[in-house]
């Protein structure tokens, strides 16, 4: 099978990473891709955005199969040009995607599925919302209705702060993606991510996995796209699986068969545990990164014919084996992330790393010139490994980060914390 990736950074490693340890991959092209995806597939220049010409490009260079990594080309409508060209493709259509497109419109599903999640309302002007957050008071959370790379979430502990995110939102702070604004109840508890492939119907979990969103040890300073994770989450125990399996995703998923926009791909549930009952934080329409490359790291080839089957409805036949194993990342990123931050530094001793079924460095953010790998992103590198215990995924992730020679770059030492009983 000829395959092609949609996306270039540690998440689309991985995905590469895995889909050529399958021995039904023939050829695999990544398009941007990176340093390091370079390393092992073909890179190719292609506007991911555009349907028209990645349709175009398929059908040149005889793919099989397209996997889109990140949302963007989701909610461009990319899926939705492949199919119709008919082409197999792992990921949502346009109208799907928009359980991460639009809050609100996540909202209104749940509405429907009766899934639990945090109370809320919707306002398309200032004056209203501002009068709810005084009626509700803090803490609260303010977000903005559309994309916004993760920035468009304001968690208010005081009141002041939640009216101030109502006027940097409807001021245009965030374009489009804030001309709504969703304001939330805030929910305690612990966050864990939750992953399910599905194909319109049936709904296969994955694997769970914990991120660490603060670029400080000790989870503080201020948010990122994650300096790390881990999986499996150990406060997913089979029980709160099974209610997040039955009382969101399996109602969330029947409501889109039901408004005749089946889901098919992987869902990512971002969900807030308290006393052992899950509610729903958030939906994304893609893997997590880092997320994706512990999960990557877990299921290795079985990876490729899972989100194959996905595309062409074949789930039900399809089923994962699990191993008893860990497996962490640990996330390299540039001094200064995830303010400002230099580009173009060069990294050493990647060469040295172990390159196993059970420890590699995925590439983020590098380009090589000359024989060299350079910085050219915030975040790097994703040092990842498995292990039998979390503990000895960590050991040899945090070995492999530091035989890296990168004086430029910085890491947390703290990845599994929470989950290792650290405090
Ligand atoms: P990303 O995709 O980067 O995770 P996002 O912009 O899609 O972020 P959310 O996941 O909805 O936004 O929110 C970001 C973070 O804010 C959550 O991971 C969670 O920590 C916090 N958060 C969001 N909603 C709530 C809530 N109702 N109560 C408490 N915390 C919340």
């Amino acid at each position: 099978m000829n395959i092609l990736i949609l996306g270039g950074g540690g998440r689309e490693h991985a995905l590469a990473w895995a889909v050529l340890q399958n021995p039904k991959c023939d050829r695999l092209i990544v398009a941007p891709g990176n340093a390091g995806i370079a390393r092992i597939a073909d890179c190719a220049s292609l506007d991911v955005e555009n349907g028209a010409d990645v349709v175009e490009f398929v059908e040149g260079n005889a793919i099989d199969f397209v996997i889109v990594g990140p949302e963007a080309p989701l909610a461009a409508g990319v899926a939705d040009r492949l199919r119709d060209a008919g082409v197999a493709v792992f990921g949502p259509s346009q109208a799907a995607a928009r359980l991460e497109a639009s809050k609100g419109f996540t909202k209104e599903i749940c509405d429907a599925a009766g899934a639990p999640t945090a109370g809320y309302a919707r306002f398309a002007e200032a004056e209203p919302a501002k009068a709810y957050i005084r009626a509700q008071g803090a803490p609260i959370v303010v977000k903005a209705d559309g994309l916004a790379a993760g920035k468009g979430v304001i968690v208010a502990m005081d009141v002041d702060t939640a009216l101030a995110a109502i006027d940097d939102m409807f001021g245009g702070e965030f374009g489009a993606a804030g001309a709504e604004v969703v304001i939330e109840e805030f929910m305690e508890g612990e966050e864990a991510s939750f992953f399910v492939l599905c194909d319109g119907e049936t709904v296969l979990p994955i694997g769970t996995a914990q991120d660490h969103k603060r670029v400080g040890e000790g989870d503080t300073g201020p948010n990122t796209g994650g300096m790390g994770a881990y999986s499996p989450a150990p406060v997913m125990t089979e029980e709160v699986t099974q209610k997040a399996l039955e009382q969101i995703v399996r109602p969330t998923m029947a409501e889109m068969v039901k408004r005749g926009t089946p889901y098919q791909g992987v869902l990512y549930v971002g969900l807030m545990i308290k006393d052992g009952q899950p509610r729903l934080v958030e939906y994304n329409v893609r893997f997590g990164d880092p997320e994706c490359q512990v999960l990557m790291m877990r299921l290795g080839a079985q990876a490729m014919d899972l989100m194959h089957a996905a595309a062409e409805g074949r789930l039900s036949d399809m089923r994962v084996n699990w191993a008893e194993d860990h497996a962490m990342t640990v996330v390299l990123a540039a001094k200064g992330y995830p303010g400002a931050y230099q580009k173009g530094t060069e990294i050493r001793g990647l060469d040295g790393l172990p390159e196993t079924s059970e420890e590699i460095c995925f590439h983020a953010g590098t380009v090589e010139k000359d024989g060299r790998i350079l910085a050219n992103g915030g975040r790097v590198l994703n040092v990842t490994a498995r292990g039998a215990t979390l503990q000895q995924a960590r050991d040899r992730a945090y070995a492999m980060a530091g035989a890296i020679d990168w004086p430029e770059g910085f890491y947390r030492r703290d990845i599994g914390w929470r989950a290792l009983g650290e405090s």
